[in-house]
């Protein structure tokens, strides 16, 4: 079993490989999917919305290797504050761990933070979700509409109480 500081010294190599011209924030990112362990840096574009964070960098080779299932997180960015995964990457982040699935986060000057994917996103969405609602079975386009006639009443209510 890889150890939290093990895995925090691949973010931090992977940190340095970062792509972050524009920002100057580089951030590596390390999770251990099957043993093994999957680390990236953030890789920034010039068109600014495309980049793409470490931690989901580091999700994405560990999926393309075959996993679906992430047991720990590590995260190197910031120089004396440590740098928290951002709220996308705690949504991704929740997509292959489970709640309790540990994640710490440590600026390179060497404070950490340790938490869990479930403290960091709590009541997340995911898979469930999907699946609960799938379960209750398609519904009808008469269903739509009724919907509809419903919100478009509560809608016309609230304007003329
Ligand atoms: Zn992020």
């Amino acid at each position: 079993m890889t150890s939290l500081p093990a895995l925090l010294r691949a973010a931090s190599r992977a940190r340095a490989k970062a792509y972050a011209p524009y920002s100057g924030f580089q951030v590596g990112a390390a999770v251990l999917a099957g043993g093994r362990v999957f680390a990236a840096g953030n890789v920034e574009n010039s068109a600014y919305p495309l980049s793409v964070c470490a931690e989901r960098n580091a999700v994405a080779m560990a999926v393309a290797a075959g996993h679906r299932r992430i047991d720990a997180v590590a995260v190197v960015a910031g120089e004396d504050q440590p740098a928290a995964p951002c709220g996308g990457c705690r949504q991704v982040l929740a997509e292959f761990c489970a709640p309790r699935t540990p994640v710490i986060y440590a600026a390179s000057g060497g404070r950490s933070v340790t938490t869990d994917v479930g403290a960091l996103l709590p009541d997340a969405f995911g898979p469930d979700a999907l699946r609960r609602a799938a379960s209750a079975g398609p519904r009808t386009t008469a269903d739509g509409h009724r919907g509809a006639a419903r919100v478009r009443l509560t809608a016309r209510g609230r304007r003329s109480p």
